[in-house]
């Protein structure tokens, strides 16, 4: 029987890459209806709201969304979509496995997990302009929160055999705020006997991804500094073309590469597909479909490794649709010789 997702297209470079993404589900013999769902910058302009009702109700019925980047109109009043999203869903988890692919960042070789706390810190949204000269962001922790994304950090530790979790904060100086995260963090581990909790300030996490980002294993970490470190992680694995992501909740998941628009690339068909079409790999397990999954990885390896058809972003000569329809041979071929 055919899946039921949404896909939601998104701004800038998100149509190219989310049709790579397609025709690779399509290669690797998943069936989908797809309800394609606009959203973002294109949804703006022609005078409604970015993220409409609609969208929201299409996630929350088939409870799996695949999503391109999605701008937000700068000024009219409009939070981020990508935000809101995360919010109204209530997807908690955002998780960013940061791997390296063989022959792109060869000065690194990476394997580790980002979860971030998708709901609340200083994306909470509670901004304000106190006198004139004098603006505040609150940063929001709670309780609540704090204890379901260290849970969610842990359930993922021993699901996919990762030995640590490393609870990164601030709390030497965010006392209150991040002093609470890291307490519950602490509560939470006796719970989860077999993985070790390590801690780390975020700013020693950040030389410590750099020098040896394996030692962190899965990083769970508030929003802003889970934010940042994913920018950080998907340098040392050869940049925003590479880092996938899922944004996961207990009734919905939506399943999105880590970069943005990128509108310095959109409409010239160059984009690197690559993080978007991961996200969907990370997708098809959580729809169970395991041996489209794990093909779909095995030629991505075998792409890189070749390096025959690759994008401009690691100095190949491929366009977005060229990197694609190899991707679909490989997977095709891959399927026929292990069916
Ligand atoms: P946004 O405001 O939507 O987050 P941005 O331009 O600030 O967008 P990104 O879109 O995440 O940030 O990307 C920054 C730069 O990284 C892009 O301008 C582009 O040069 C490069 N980049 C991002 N994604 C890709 C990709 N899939 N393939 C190749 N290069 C990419």
């Amino acid at each position: 029987m055919a899946h039921s997702i949404t896909l939601i297209p998104g701004d800038g470079i998100g149509p190219e890459v989310s049709a790579a993404a397609r025709s690779v589900i399509e290669a690797a013999g998943v069936a989908v209806d797809w309800d394609v769902q606009t959203a973002g910058l294109e949804v703006a302009r022609a005078g409604g709201n970015p993220l409409p009702d609609r969208v929201i109700d299409s996630i929350r019925a088939n409870r799996f969304g695949l999503k391109g980047p999605c701008g937000t109109p700068i000024g009219g009043g409009f939070r981020s979509v990508n935000v809101t999203l995360r919010q109204t869903l209530d997807l908690y988890a955002n998780v960013r496995p940061i791997k390296s692919l063989p022959r792109v960042e060869e000065r690194f070789d990476v394997d580790m997990v980002i979860v971030r706390e998708n709901t609340e810190g200083l994306y909470a949204g509670l901004e304000l302009m106190i006198m004139p000269g004098v603006a505040q962001s609150i940063k929001l922790t709670t309780e609540r929160s704090s204890r379901r994304i260290a849970e969610f950090a842990f359930r993922y530790a021993e699901r996919h055999g990762r030995p640590w979790v490393t609870m990164v904060h601030k709390a030497n100086i965010m006392k209150i705020s991040d002093g609470l995260a890291l307490e519950t963090t602490r509560k939470v581990a006796p719970l989860h006997p077999t993985i070790e909790l390590r801690e780390m300030i975020v700013d020693a996490a950040a030389m410590v991804m750099v020098r040896n980002p394996n030692s962190l294993g899965v990083l769970v970490a508030e929003n802003l500094y889970g934010d940042i470190l994913s920018d950080l992680g998907a340098g040392l694995v050869g940049g925003l073309g590479f880092v996938p992501g899922a944004n996961i909740g207990d009734d919905a998941a939506v399943f999105e590469a880590v970069h943005g628009t990128a509108p310095d690339l959109a409409g010239k068909g160059i984009a690197n597909p690559t993080a978007m079409i991961q996200s969907a790999v990370m997708m098809l397990h959580h729809l169970g479909e395991k041996t489209a999954a794990d093909a779909i990885q095995k030629a991505i390896l075998r792409q890189y490794d070749e390096r025959k058809v690759i994008t401009g972003d690691i100095g190949g000569n491929a366009g977005t649709t060229a990197f694609t329809a190899e991707l679909c041979r490989l997977v095709r071929e891959i399927r026929e010789t292990s069916g």
